[in-house]
């Protein structure tokens, strides 16, 4: 049951940050696909299975649909089936789950690099601040580690020849520290390494390479701290 919410929640994500980069209404209008614009059925939206069932073509002009979709409703339902197999109806799910979450959307937008304003980036740390603060015993140095290592990824990312964008990284980075209980000290220095590359290696196959890097990144932190969570 989870599962198949966070397959929905993953669906929304995509329409979210879709149109968040193009300064489009979240709610209006409904669904079309982007390239004949008709409008999408109900069986078109069922996350995984409608791109599967498509083999990954739009049903009335046959052109590709990315594969995004389909993974990004995979990770959603992945991240809230596991949040709930690990730590059950307690207090720590909802934290467990939302800060997944929020750590799959600023990854999508780093990646995708639309969205410069830092308003996206910020409310979801805000939400998680208080998600930690309602259920307590979070842990104690996340509040002071974590925006520094948000600022040093942040700062990274925007010096060299083709600086980067400072909020996307800020925020991913301050979420790979609030996940140092679960993996150490590791997955911030890496994603620092990462950050201090991205201005060097636009525009070429080494950019694709660390993005690349950036998902198994995203991926190994989610898996950890939702198995040993975000308490030390
Ligand atoms: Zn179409």
């Amino acid at each position: 049951m989870f599962g198949i919410f966070g397959s929905l929640l993953g669906s929304f994500t995509n329409v979210v940050v879709l149109r968040m980069a193009e300064g489009r209404s979240v709610v209006f209008p409904p669904s079309a696909c982007p390239h004949c614009h008709h409008r999408l059925s109900a069986l078109d939206l069922i996350p995984v299975f409608g791109w599967v069932l498509l083999l990954g073509k739009c049903r009335y002009c046959r052109a590709p649909i990315a594969i995004q979709y389909p993974l990004v409703e995979l990770t959603a339902a992945l991240i809230l089936g596991s949040s709930f197999w690990f730590w059950g109806g307690g207090p720590r799910l909802v934290p467990t789950a939302a800060w997944s979450m929020i750590w799959l959307i600023q990854t999508l937008l780093l990646i995708r690099e639309e969205v410069a304003a830092p308003g996206p980036f910020l409310w979801p740390l805000g939400a998680f601040a208080f998600l930690t603060w309602w259920v307590g015993g979070a842990w104690e140095s996340a509040w002071t580690v974590a925006p520094l290592v948000g600022a040093a990824a942040g700062g990274l990312a925007t010096w060299g020849p083709s600086p980067g964008r400072f909020f996307p990284w800020f925020g991913v980075g301050t979420a790979a520290a609030l996940a140092i209980p679960a993996w150490g000290w590791g997955g911030p220095i890496v994603l620092l390494g990462l950050a201090g590359a991205f201005p060097h290696c636009r525009g070429s196959w080494a950019e694709k390479a660390l993005k690349g890097g950036l998902l198994i990144h995203l991926g190994t932190g989610l898996a950890l701290a939702i198995r040993f969570g975000l308490w030390s």
